[in-house]
């Protein structure tokens, strides 16, 4: 690192030391970050840093770019899911199950341990499955963590029976009608875990693997987390792309506190129809022609003096429009984009004759 460090942050302006921020969230494929080569190293905090992570896990799971997102990454690739609450109704059992949307929008069953009446039954996905269960389980267990598992008691109508569920590779949910009897359940497994371990181990649980289960899905949105990430995108690249001086400007004062979450209106009356969204920075575009054509991931600068506007287009097909400020630059209009692949295997700068070329191909609607 350089000499210069610690230097001023460009969300919090405090003097700290940089942090390794991902100009288009990581979850989305980008791996262009703000310490990357080739630019001016702007400032990111670790303290911005990770509070941004909620908003751009709503960006990446709690938006219509998380269906984008599903669909499009390979199987092979990164795991995606989308957000929300997904349910597979098992008709054998009589039993609401647990369910996700994954890569190719293959819908899958996360390893689950439901109580009916007085047994314990196994579902998973994949025969494999049960390993992985017990590990995560076992290690709460033996630590004591177990019994401090999240319970959830939305979507309680499908919480046919008390379920204990790993949604991630280390990490688990409860789901109950309510939280007392999640945490009935919690203790019952706490105390039984080992012999219900030895009997998954030696496959004398009930247990069932369904590979391709139908869903019900229950999305969920954040919507004005979601359009703080893609904001941030755009000054993220601000910063990068001509420097951190310029992104410090008190003109930008206005839309750092916006994504920083310090001045959202989160509107209280809002008519039916309406969303409540704040959608003074950014609004999303739904034109038959796409704001940057790309298939993938691209974000650009405008400035058109004052106005200073970032472009956003994720997974080719969802557009946004962010108005960062008013400024005066010494330099008189400019155009800036870059490329950002979806499965983390590369960004480049978008060459203005390459740019133009596909608007025309675009534009004589041959895509
Ligand atoms: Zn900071």
């Amino acid at each position: 690192m350089s000499r210069e460090y610690p230097r001023r942050c460009i969300y919090c302006r405090n003097d700290r030391p940089p942090s390794k921020e991902h100009v288009l969230p990581y979850s989305l494929g980008g791996d262009l970050t703000t310490l990357s080569d080739g630019t001016e190293r702007p400032t990111v905090c670790k303290g911005c840093n990770q509070s941004f992570s909620t908003i751009d896990q709503a960006l990446a799971e709690q938006f219509l770019t998380a269906i984008s997102r599903a669909a499009y990454t390979k199987s092979s690739s990164h795991t995606t899911r989308v957000g929300g609450s997904h349910f597979h109704y098992d008709s054998e059992e009589n039993l609401w199950l647990e369910a996700q949307l994954v890569n190719e929008m293959r819908s899958h069953l996360p390893p689950q341990l439901h109580h009916v009446k007085d047994y314990f039954n196994f579902f998973g996905s994949r025969e494999q499955d049960k390993d992985s269960f017990v590990k995560v389980v076992d290690s709460r267990q033996v630590t004591g963590r177990l019994l401090r598992t999240f319970i959830r008691t939305d979507n309680a109508d499908k919480a046919t029976t008390p379920r204990v569920v790993q949604h991630r590779s280390n990490d688990l949910y409860v789901r109950a009608k309510t939280h007392e009897t999640g945490i009935q359940f919690l203790e019952l497994l706490d105390r039984q875990w080992n012999r219900i371990k030895e009997q998954l181990q030696e496959n004398k649980a009930k247990h069932s693997t369904i590979e391709r289960p139908s869903i019900e899905a229950h999305l969920k949105f954040r919507l004005n987390d979601t359009f703080r990430a893609v904001a941030k995108i755009t000054f993220n690249y601000l910063a990068a792309k001509k420097g951190t001086e310029l992104a410090l400007s008190t003109e930008f004062d206005e839309i750092r506190s916006y994504i920083c979450g310090d001045n959202v209106i989160r509107s209280k009356l809002v008519k039916s129809g309406q969303l409540a969204v704040d959608t003074r920075f950014v609004q999303m575009r739904r034109d038959a022609k796409p704001i940057i054509p790309t298939r993938a991931h691209a974000v650009a600068l405008f400035y058109d003096p004052p106005a200073l506007v970032g472009l956003v287009a994720l997974y080719g097909e969802w557009s946004f429009v962010v108005q960062l400020g008013h400024i005066a630059l010494k330099e008189g209009l400019f155009f800036d984009a870059h490329e950002f692949s979806i499965d983390r295997t590369g960004n480049k700068a978008l060459e203005h004759t390459e740019l133009a070329k596909r608007m025309r191909r675009s534009r004589d609607g041959s895509t």
